[in-house]
């Protein structure tokens, strides 16, 4: 189907990566920075160019358009997404890509900044793409692979599709939405206007790989208080809260249940913020594990460990609240089995093996996810992303785009 196709992807990739649109977690406004849409109008004036009528943006930033459905039959409505913003962690200005052609595995030394070194050790993936074509930045600047490859497979995609309207597919929603990198990516989407069944967002890295499962997540704060007292006149009256938490601190795992000793699937709980006097000391923690239910034993365990602490200092007590964060979209997407299974064959018939990621952080997919449209995540070859070292494949771009291609044409051959 892709043998006489010229894709566009890397082309796209090039000039998109070159627009600053860095996102500023600081910023009062939506989106966060203007100068986001100066690239989400250039893919409005490109999706028109490409014959789709109804590409534009709204005040927000939100990108929507929709490709017309080439069959008759009722297929669900699935929507491809992808975020404009880059980092606030990395400079996103004056960006200059730089083209790898067929990557000899040697260590690739960034011209503007001598010791930004991409070598094989430091990025194991890269092993694999050794006669890939790599693009990397310069040396004083991210890339924006993060997401601009995505950005760029969601356009080569349109720009395939329109140029092959024999292939049946139902109507496909594009979306491209602002301020992702700062957690505030789907908060002024309007999922109606939007009109997708389901979606999928473009934002996975290595080739292949397919991510429906995060992290789940809850906040929890413990409040100790001890009893202050004048300290020449304090004997026998004064708890100090500061030695209470002390010692409930000494007791949470060490070995198990932290970031430092978990990967994988493991969840962890993890004490992030302290502060208080002698009076009141508060812990603060986040916990995480793929099983929300893990979630409460969790905060079961540290319930049971400040009780164990103030059981040792009279006349103490403490509190414990917890918050929900976010959650783990295989919640929901447990009840919608073929997002998963459809995706899993579109990556299959792109000739590649599935690679299964969960992701231990939170995404805009999960968001979306528990606002009522299930949105797993595909991936686009984008690697080290929100640093200097980025970098992205040219053919794992294209595959990308061969994927979501797939993807399309499976939601319509499934419909009876
Ligand atoms: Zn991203």
């Amino acid at each position: 189907m892709f043998t006489h196709y010229t894709f566009s992807v890397a082309e796209r990739f090039m000039r998109y990566v070159q627009i600053d649109t860095q996102s500023d977690p600081f910023s009062n406004s939506y989106p966060s920075t203007e100068k986001q849409k100066d690239l989400s109008r250039l893919l409005v004036t490109e999706l028109l160019s490409m014959g789709i009528i109804d590409a534009a943006m709204d005040d927000f930033g939100y990108v929507i358009a929709t490709i017309p459905a080439t069959t008759p039959k009722q297929v669900p409505v699935i929507c491809f997404c992808a975020h404009v913003d880059t980092a606030p962690d990395c400079s996103g200005m004056g960006v200059k890509p730089i083209l790898h052609p067929s990557y000899n595995g040697l260590p690739i030394i960034l011209p503007e900044d001598h010791t930004q070194i991409i070598t094989i050790e430091n990025h194991p993936y890269l092993k694999e793409k050794i006669g890939d074509d790599i693009i990397t930045a310069s040396g004083t600047t991210l890339l924006g692979a993060d997401d601009k490859a995505g950005v760029a497979v969601i356009m080569d995609m349109v720009a395939f599709l329109m140029a092959n309207p024999t292939i049946e597919h139902g109507a496909i929603k594009i979306l491209f939405t602002p301020d992702e990198e700062i957690g505030k990516g789907v908060d002024f989407l309007d999922l109606h206007k939007l009109g997708a069944t389901v979606a999928y967002t473009l934002d996975g890295s290595e080739l292949g790989s397919f991510e429906d499962e995060n992290f789940s997540a809850d906040g929890l704060d413990i409040d100790f208080y001890g009893v202050s007292a004048h300290p020449g006149y304090a004997k026998n009256k004064l708890v100090n809260a500061i030695k209470i938490a002390a010692s409930f601190v000494d007791r949470l795992p060490v070995g198990q249940l932290s970031p430092e000793t978990t990967d994988g699937v493991e969840g962890f709980v993890h004490p992030v913020h302290i502060e208080g006097n002698v009076e009141k000391v508060t812990v603060s923690f986040i916990i995480r594990d793929f099983s929300t239910a893990k979630l409460t034993e969790y905060a079961e365990l540290i319930d049971q460990l400040a009780a164990d602490t103030v059981a040792l200092f009279p006349g103490s007590m403490y509190t414990m609240t917890v918050k929900e964060q976010y959650r783990n979209m295989k919640d929901v997407l447990n009840h919608h089995p073929k997002v998963a299974q459809y995706a899993e064959e579109a990556i299959q018939r792109a000739g590649l093996t599935v690679r299964k990621m969960p992701v231990r952080g939170g995404t805009d997919g999960a968001r979306l996810s528990f606002m009522g449209l299930p949105c797993p995540n595909i991936f686009t070859g984008e690697m080290a992303f929100h640093s200097k070292h980025e970098y992205v494949s040219v053919q794992d771009m294209q595959k990308s785009v061969e994927t979501i291609v797939h993807l399309a044409q499976i939601w319509a051959e499934k419909v009876d």
